[in-house]
């Protein structure tokens, strides 16, 4: 009779993406199973010291004998991630001619010429979309709300930092929490060719603002300005939102919308 095993619950669940630090304890891939170092059909219980993350291919190797559970052991005392301080880099299988970059609901349709920056803070590109040799590559870096950097996306080639709360790839969903339900970023990737910002914080030189799935958000003491709802569709601007503060300069490159803010 085949056994019914109960669920592993959420809590231990992320107990072991954090102590693994969010990926493959062999490799760091960003995919994986939870393994149970001893089989389950002997514990019978989902303990989080017993159990650790492996990517597909090193998970199969375990189940035929061709990694024996000393060897995921050892890997789990000391995992790939955790070693590094970063992610192993994932790369993002974006190609084509067009790219597709929705960020808190303003999107941008862009036939690739040469460059495409989506959103740019005090005259540096945060997203970022260029071509070369057909390919198209994704760049971008994510913050968290002190300005710290928590993601980058760089040439495609996509690493998260592992001193986060928590990280989870659910289906193309990547979400980063930095507590319980409280989600600090979330990107949607669909290549090969559209990537959605739904949840972000963006940050460089004293300018932030902060996305969410309806809007691009700007807060001064004063109160708050909301970029939403642009449809910026193949027009000639590299540029997408620009917001330059009154210590930066604007930029040469012409930009569909373009936010001159004063800070303080
Ligand atoms: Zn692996």
């Amino acid at each position: 009779m085949r056994e019914i095993r109960a669920k592993i619950e959420a809590a231990i669940k992320r107990e072991v993406r954090q102590r693994c630090g969010f990926g493959c304890v062999v490799c760091g891939k960003p995919f994986y199973e939870y393994d149970h170092i001893n089989e389950y059909s002997k514990v019978k219980e989902h303990e989080a010291d017993n159990l650790t993350l492996l990517c597909p291919d090193h998970h199969a190797e375990k189940t035929r004998g061709l990694r024996s559970a000393d060897q995921v052991r050892d890997a789990n005392a000391a995992p790939f991630n955790r070693r590094m301080g970063s992610s192993s880099p994932y790369r993002l299988a974006y190609g084509g001619t067009v790219s597709k970059v929705s960020i808190g609901s303003n999107s941008f349709v862009q036939t690739m010429g040469s460059i495409s920056e989506p959103l740019v803070l005090n005259g540096e590109p945060l997203v970022r979309v260029r071509t070369e040799s057909g390919n198209l590559l994704v760049s971008a870096r994510l913050f968290d709300a002190s300005g710290a950097v928590i993601l980058t996306i760089d040439d495609n080639e996509l690493k998260y930092d592992t001193g986060i709360w928590d990280v989870e790839f659910v289906s193309d969903r990547l979400i980063v929490r930095e507590a319980h339900r409280k989600i600090l970023a979330k990107i949607v990737f669909s290549p090969p060719d559209s990537i959605t910002v739904e949840r972000a914080h963006f940050s460089h030189e004293g300018l932030s603002v902060q996305v969410t799935a309806r809007e691009i958000l700007y807060r001064t003491k004063r109160g708050k300005l909301s970029i939403s709802g642009n449809s910026v569709l193949d027009i000639p601007y590299p540029r997408g939102v620009v917001l330059t503060d009154e210590n930066h300069e604007l930029g040469s490159l012409p930009a569909a919308i373009n936010v001159p803010v004063r800070v303080g």
